[in-house]
């Protein structure tokens, strides 16, 4: 049985954008998810509106979870932040190293991977919030090979993450054999798997290039193969996710966490016909 779902969106950057949002959270809070999160541009230039945004939703009484990340930033700027959080009633975050400039692999601040803010939090914060981090089924892009990258997420649990909600993924055997390692590690927190539901094909492909998520050969085919037939690929992304959110309940999957695109559908259609 499923526990929970929750629902991914990007900070608009303009007023008309944060109208739109109000409207489309509003739509999505109908399917009773547990909380809306809010990403964070770790360059620099998107970060206040994250804060802007966290605090508009926050006024149609839905929980809300801030990205955090850490590149680039000190010790005091998070204090700052959560403290603002706080103030508005957040006590959930997803807590993030997030992506250096191309050629910079080095940080201004006090702190170069997710584990050393978690563990920041936790001490400087205690239990006020419900922490949540990154997980990569398929393997982080700059990661050495599988087992460091597992290790340094272990890093990332044992510092005092709640939760972990995993980059998106279209092969279920890549999150099964993640879970397995869990329980081999006596990892016992939630992975959550993040699902992507599929509305522009070639954004899809040169996104998951972007962020290292794998689109297996076959289903780059059928993707490209509807060419200028939106409705079409649109429709097949209703089944194909659909399918594999069912197939992840019935995994054992503790929730599932949609990123959403600051759209409603095809997120809406896929979620009203899960079982849960
Ligand atoms: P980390 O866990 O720090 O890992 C980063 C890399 O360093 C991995 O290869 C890891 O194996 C390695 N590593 C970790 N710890 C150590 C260590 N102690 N020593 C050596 N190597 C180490 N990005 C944004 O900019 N804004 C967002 O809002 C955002 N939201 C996201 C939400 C989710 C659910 C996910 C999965 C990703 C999100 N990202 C976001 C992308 C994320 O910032 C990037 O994937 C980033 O490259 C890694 O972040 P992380 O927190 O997983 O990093």
């Amino acid at each position: 049985m499923l526990s929970e779902i929750s629902f991914e969106f990007f900070p608009p950057k303009t007023q008309a954008g944060q109208t739109k949002l109000q409207a489309t959270c509003k739509t999505l809070n109908k399917s009773n998810p547990a909380y809306f999160s809010v990403t964070f541009g770790a360059a620099g230039s998107t970060q206040h509106h994250t804060l802007e945004t966290v605090a508009a939703l926050r006024q149609l009484s839905v929980d809300v979870a801030p990205h955090i990340s850490c590149i680039n930033t000190h010790k005091h700027d998070i204090d700052n932040m959560l403290k603002q959080y706080q103030s508005i009633g957040v006590n959930r975050l997803v807590v993030l190293r997030g992506d250096y400039p191309e050629g910079e692999e080095k940080t201004e601040g006090d702190f170069h991977y997710a584990n050393q803010l978690v563990a920041y939090i936790r001490e400087k914060f205690n239990h006020d919030f419900h922490i949540k981090v990154g997980a990569y089924p398929e393997i982080h892009p700059q990661a050495k090979d599988a087992a460091t990258d597992f290790e340094n997420f272990k890093r990332k649990v044992e510092s005092g993450a709640d939760e972990a909600v995993t980059q998106y993924f279209f092969d279920i055997d890549a999150y099964a054999r993640f879970l397995e390692r869990c329980e081999k590690t006596n990892i016992k927190i939630p992975i959550v798997p993040g699902i992507m539901p599929i509305s522009h094909a070639e954004k899809l492909l040169r996104f998951s290039d972007m962020c290292g998520a794998k689109i297996p050969p076959q289903l780059k085919k059928q993707l490209l193969s509807f060419q200028d037939d939106r409705e079409g690929l649109v429709e097949f992304g209703i089944d194909l996710v659909g399918k594999l959110c069912e197939d992840l309940i019935a995994l054992g999957a503790p929730g599932l966490h949609f990123y959403t695109l600051n759209q409603t559908e095809p997120t809406t259609t896929i979620v009203s016909s899960l079982k849960r």
